[in-house]
């Protein structure tokens, strides 16, 4: 049972005691952008895409509970330049080139770049030269398009019941360890068929032979909006979960 209501840009969301803002919102079928944020996963709230203005005051919408007469603010240009400008800044650390890729179609940061009319960055290109993983013989792993989200660390560890991936150092020299002998993915534990292998929101961890299968124009985000898949996904998966814990 629904416990009472509050508001996103004036339209009334209710919610049940314990949802954040983003489930609510979600299942509400009102879209908040973001890409650390799955509805199978713990909420992180660090891409920031989500921030939205709850009574006035900049919070990410996954970590904050929904509660009664909040007003919560979140597609305003204002809110979608901030996050337009995270976006460029996470195009502009990695090393990515659409047409060439093989998640290209399937790409959640991609999607989300035509989602915000992302035209190009102002921000200088790093070009990183992370360690690339070709050890395994069913995943690769691409550091140079990692967007450090964390949702394979939290897959593997909430979902798989491992803990194949980890975050090390800072900053720029924030790098995705394997937790392996040798530190590569092919003495990992992770298979093809896990959670971890195939929630990256990037073409950073790939399950090898797939992406291509499908041909362009006929791939998820060709004929869908990020904003859509992300509700049917959500809608899907949440209401699930909220009808097994009844
Ligand atoms: S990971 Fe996504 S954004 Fe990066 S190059 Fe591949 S398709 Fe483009
Ligand atoms: S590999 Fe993918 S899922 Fe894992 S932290 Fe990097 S971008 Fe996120």
């Amino acid at each position: 049972m629904n416990d009472q209501a509050f508001t996103i840009d004036d339209h009334p969301v209710p919610f049940r005691r314990g949802e954040s803002i983003m489930e609510a919102a979600l299942l509400a079928g009102i879209y908040i952008p973001h890409l650390c944020f799955h509805p199978l996963l713990e909420p992180h709230g660090s891409c920031r895409l989500c921030t939205v203005e709850v009574n006035g005051k900049p919070l990410p919408a996954c970590t904050t509970p929904a509660a009664a007469g909040l007003e919560v603010t979140n597609d305003t240009e204002a809110l979608n330049q901030q996050r337009r400008t995270l976006l460029q800044l996470l195009f502009a650390e990695g090393n990515h080139c659409c047409p060439s890729c093989e998640k290209s179609g399937h790409c959640e940061l991609q999607a989300m770049g035509y989602w915000l009319k992302m035209l190009d960055s102002p921000f200088p290109y790093l070009f990183p030269r992370r360690a690339l993983d070709a050890s395994h013989p069913a995943v690769l792993l691409d550091r140079d398009r990692c967007i450090f989200c964390e949702r394979c660390v939290r897959a593997s560890r909430e979902l798989d019941g491992k803990e194949v991936f980890a975050l090390a150092g800072r900053g720029l020299n924030t790098r995705l360890i394997v937790n392996s002998p040798s530190g590569r993915l092919g003495d990992s534990d992770l298979e093809a068929s896990d959670h971890a292998a195939r929630i990256c929101p990037t073409g950073a961890l790939l399950v090898r032979g797939e992406g291509f299968r499908t041909p362009i124009g006929k791939r998820p985000f060709d004929g869908k909006s990020l904003s859509e898949t992300c509700l049917q996904r959500a809608a899907a998966l949440l209401k699930e979960g909220k009808e097994s814990e009844r």
